[in-house]
């Protein structure tokens, strides 16, 4: 029998990423779609049925071909009912989506949180392959995690287990996203450290990035790593509290789950891990019990944006018992 490949989609706020994957050839197709800013959860799913669709027509693929289409959903989902609870970046509330989806397709339609999704696809086909406990953390916009206890995915009472960029760093820290104040994201994610070199600039400080400051550019990963390249003391400083921070975090959940490996991806440990990663290690090291730290390493993910695309096998394994 020919090798079956699985369709994994990523569901963005402003489009739709679907990729078609398989074990042996990996990405072999990828088709980016936009979605309509305005549209409500069925137009939504109109367009995921209509990706669907469009990435088989461009590679020749038929549904013989395809063992499911797996949904990376960014928001909580319980991936059994398939019912979204809450995805903001895509304005679905108490939402089925796998209902809505199957309704209009053939193949079997899976679903799962983006960032559960990113650990899998690490634990089964990237640094975290033999790996038992672990923890996969993405520091981005936001900061999210992944874990996998027991060689298994660990999603929770409510399927929101994970969510470390909500850890309480600072009491009286900045107001997060979810209404709480002083979250671990609010301190150690791309936008926490943009905010502080911003304010920076803003009270006088001289940076590489003034400019971008001034004209209101958004500060994306790239540009903190280009002013990191070239020694920007206001950026440099900034970073490296983050990595304070972010290794702090990661000692006291070693502390608690005793894990035996950490990975590390997102757009921002992406573009700095060289800088980065070693200063999470010295933090962690401050931090962390000697007992729990025996057995754990800290490594970069290296899957990039493909690591939730490859969890999609991993999660039709898991689903619908096969061995793809
Ligand atoms: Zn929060």
């Amino acid at each position: 029998m020919a090798l079956k490949s699985v369709i994994s989609i990523d569901m963005g706020g402003t489009k739709v990423l679907a990729s078609i994957i398989n074990k042996e050839e990996g990405i072999i197709a990828r088709l980016k779609v936009p979605t309509n800013p305005d549209s409500d959860g069925n137009s939504y799913v109109d367009t995921l049925a209509s990706t669907i669709n469009g990435i088989m027509d461009k590679s020749n693929m038929k549904e013989k071909h395809i063992e499911a289409v797996c949904l990376g959903v960014p928001g909580s989902v319980n991936p059994y009912t398939g019912v979204i609870d809450l995805a903001p970046n895509i304005g679905l509330k108490n939402f089925n989506i796998k209902e809505k989806l199957q309704n209009k397709i053939s193949l079997p339609v899976l679903v799962e949180n983006d960032v559960n999704l990113g650990a899998l696809g690490i634990k089964y086909f990237g640094v975290g392959k033999n790996a038992s406990d672990m923890l996969a953390v993405f520091i981005g916009t936001g900061i999210g995690g992944g874990l996998i206890l027991n060689g298994k995915i660990y999603r929770g009472s409510s399927f929101v287990a994970g969510e470390i960029g909500h850890i309480l760093v600072d009491k009286d820290g900045p107001v997060c996203g979810c209404g709480n104040r002083g979250c671990f994201e609010t301190i150690a994610s791309r936008t926490a450290v943009v905010n502080r070199i911003t304010d920076d600039i803003k009270n006088g400080k001289q940076s590489k990035l003034t400019a971008k400051v001034k004209s209101g550019q958004r500060i994306k990963s790239k540009a903190l790593s280009n002013a990191l390249e070239v020694g920007d003391k206001v950026v440099t400083k900034r970073i490296s509290e983050a990595c304070d921070v972010i290794g702090g975090v990661l000692a006291s959940q070693a502390n608690f789950m005793n894990f035996n490996l950490i990975v590390l991806g997102g757009g921002m440990i992406e573009a700095m891990d060289s800088f980065m990663i070693p200063r999470i290690r010295d933090a962690f090291n401050n931090h962390v019990l000697k007992a729990s730290a025996k057995d754990l390493k800290i490594v970069p993910s290296k899957l990039g944006d493909d690591a939730a695309i490859w969890g999609g096998i991993a999660l039709a394994e898991e689903f619908l018992g096969v061995e793809l």
